[in-house]
């Protein structure tokens, strides 16, 4: 016997006939001899009506009774798969976050999970039932209903997975696994069978949102072992492992030890509306930057890439950096007025595109980052912020241009599919 946390993503649970599907998947495993416990996102769609009400009512409103408003998708979801559990024969429950109770710290919009309380989804499991939890929200301290940020139903589903000590936590979705880059831009994208926690960190950091970063981080310090899997397979079809062998289907996120073939570069992101803000002719002294991003950070506003240039003749100096395009206009407007800042003045623009190539092979191996120069020069495609860590090159280049770009590096790093 296993214990299971199945997590059900927005296009999984779109309508109830698709949560019948989701519901099938729960109803091998536990015909398997395996504990469950279900965790759903809401409706795909529903989080951004709920979001557009909450700003038709007021541009600027409560955080508090934002998070009471989009939260109620899951609710909605979670109710319906114990209802079509049941049906099925299953003895089900739903439970909203502030039930389980998944415990938050107050940040609302953006909560972290501080803690959740395993014991009734315990005592619930080896009764032989299935609790089903609402992903994305918890509860604060002060007893209010709080959302963990965008995409937040992963983590909900790994901390659950840790809270429970479960043997696996399987992601289901709308793609069968983890690729090289996202299967509806390059259709020869290729499914990997393995990826590292910190390959996966960096990929989903930078734009791949087939997991939420919050929750890799989680998985790798929690150890949870993460399958990434989809709900369209066919849920009575044998479960045979990507290796061939009777197993999980999808994509494994572990330990980098665990993978025996290492890559060089394993992934191609692609982050768009990034924008780009420049401050000239910077009057270089100690503290300048300290004073730049101390005003931008006192906003919470989240610098991206940073670039400084040397000064000529050591008096003045260029300083580039990305905010996300939303950011934009609260980033110039507090740099205007931020007072201690010399500078010429500010240039900058929205909607570019950030590229990256990741592998934990780079580490090892040098000339990844002049190769991807490289392979965009030869596509014409000019370069305007460069960034580099340990596991990932990035460059920020001009959005027209970013679809190529990902699908020209690759071509380059040989990830192609042969088949298609
Ligand atoms: P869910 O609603 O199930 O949480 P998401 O839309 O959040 O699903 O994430 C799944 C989507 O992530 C896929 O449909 C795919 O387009 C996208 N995606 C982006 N990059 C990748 C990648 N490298 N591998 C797989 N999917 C990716
Ligand atoms: N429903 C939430 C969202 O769309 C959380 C999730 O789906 O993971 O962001
Ligand atoms: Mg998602």
């Amino acid at each position: 016997m296993a214990r299971i946390v199945m997590k059900f993503g927005g296009t999984s649970v779109a309508d109830v006939k698709r949560i019948r599907q989701a519901a099938l998947h729960v109803k091998r495993e536990i015909e398997a001899g395996n504990q469950v416990s279900v965790v759903v996102s809401a409706m795909s769609g529903k989080t951004n009506e709920l979001v557009g009400w909450t700003r038709e009512a007021a541009p600027v409103h409560d955080a508090r009774e934002y998070d009471a408003v989009v939260a109620s998708g899951e609710q909605v979801t979670a109710g319906l798969m114990a209802i079509v559990l049941s049906e099925m024969g299953i003895p089900a429950r739903s439970y909203a976050g502030w039930q389980v109770p998944i415990h938050t710290d107050d940040a609302h919009g953006s909560a972290r999970i501080t803690g959740i309380d395993a014991t009734e989804l315990d005592k619930r499991m080896n009764e032989g039932w299935v609790p089903v939890v609402t992903g994305f929200q918890g509860v604060a301290p002060s007893g209010r209903v709080t959302t963990l940020g965008r995409g937040g139903s992963d983590t909900s589903a790994v901390a659950v997975a840790a809270a429970v000590k479960a043997d696996r936590c399987d992601i289901y979705t709308d793609v069968d696994g983890v690729y090289t880059t996202d299967p509806r831009i390059v259709p020869r994208a290729r499914r990997m069978n393995k990826i590292s926690f910190e390959e996966m960190l960096e990929m989903a950091s930078l734009g791949a949102k087939v997991l939420m970063i919050r929750s890799v981080e989680l998985a790798m310090a929690q150890k949870v072992r993460l399958v990434v899997r989809s709900t369209f397979d066919d849920p009575n079809a044998p479960q045979i492992a990507p290796d061939g062998t009777p197993g999980v289907p999808g994509t494994l996120v572990c330990d980098e030890e665990e993978i025996m073939e290492k890559q060089i570069v394993s992934g191609v992101t692609m982050a768009r509306g990034e924008a780009k803000i420049t401050l000239r002719d910077v009057r270089d002294r100690p503290g300048v930057a300290a004073a730049i991003f101390g005003a931008l950070a006192d906003e919470s506003i989240i610098v991206d890439m940073i670039v400084q240039n040397v000064a000529d003749d050591g008096s003045v100096t260029d300083i580039t950096f990305t905010v996300p395009d939303g950011e934009y206009d609260k980033a110039i407007r507090t740099l205007q007025a931020a007072q201690n800042i010399e500078y010429a003045k500010i240039v900058g623009s929205k909607g570019n595109a950030k590229i990256s190539v990741v592998g934990v092979g780079m580490r090892s191996h040098a000339g990844v980052a002049a190769s991807m120069f490289k392979a965009l020069a030869d596509k014409s495609i000019n370069i305007q912020l460069i960034t580099t860590s340990e596991i990932k090159t990035s460059v920020l280049i001009d959005d027209e241009y970013a679809e190529l770009a990902v699908r020209a590096l690759h071509t380059y790093y040989g990830l192609d599919r042969q088949d298609v």
